[in-house]
């Protein structure tokens, strides 16, 4: 098997598993995979839980689609995100109910979406900030995310949802699973009287686990 090939089948085999998990509710949610000349992205109103990996949309490196179904409407964010971060390999978006909701709170804080609760969260997505709202398809929203992607692997799109790339597609669903859990702990835990990971302990897993 190719690793175009490869890939394919992984997106299709994490699609299936996202889906089957609630995960990527209608045709919602896109993932992507960086190949040596382009890149791969699930299509345009697709559902990811039933993607057949032949059509998976094949694009060149400046985002024109050369072949399989039309891409989805969002390819333009993967784009701006890799064109950002070398060593990104793979990036999925979700519109998952936690973390949704989370981008819709007034008193969310935009530097740091998710606050410090277990150390899991600060290992995987760093500090995670939060992405101001912007009609779908507007393109000055590749140009915010592509600002924040610079320092950050995971991102909170305002009143949208989560983005996160990864060295592989393993790691960037791993790591949006993660966003997912933790939005929602978050949100299980508003107005508990919390005992947060304090700043030094935050700092001492930043320096161990830089992302
Ligand atoms: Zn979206």
């Amino acid at each position: 098997m190719t690793t175009e090939d490869a890939a394919r089948e992984a997106i299709a085999h994490h699609g299936r598993s996202l889906f089957e998990r609630g995960l990527v509710p209608g045709s919602s949610g896109n993932l992507s995979v960086r190949l040596a000349d382009g890149l791969l992205v699930t299509p345009t109103n697709s559902c990811l839980g039933r993607l057949d990996p032949a059509r998976v949309s094949r694009l060149d490196p400046e985002g024109n689609h050369v072949a399989g179904d039309p891409p989805s409407k969002e390819a333009f964010l993967h784009l701006a995100v890799y064109r950002e971060r070398e060593k990104a390999g793979a990036i999925a978006h979700l519109h998952s109910t936690h973390a949704v909701a989370l981008s819709c709170l007034d008193d969310t804080n935009p530097q740091d979406a998710l606050p410090p609760l277990t150390p899991y969260s600060v290992m995987k997505l760093g500090r995670v900030p939060l992405v101001p709202y912007h009609r779908p398809g507007d393109r000055a929203l590749a140009e915010a995310v592509g600002r924040l992607a610079r320092e950050h692997h995971a991102l909170l799109l305002a009143n949208h949802g989560p983005v996160v790339a990864g060295g592989d597609l393993d790691a960037a669903v791993h790591g949006i699973e993660e966003l997912e859990e933790a939005a929602k702990l978050t949100l299980l835990l508003r107005g508990a009287k919390v005992r947060l990971l304090t700043d030094e302990q935050v700092r001492a897993l930043r320096e161990a686990f830089p992302s």
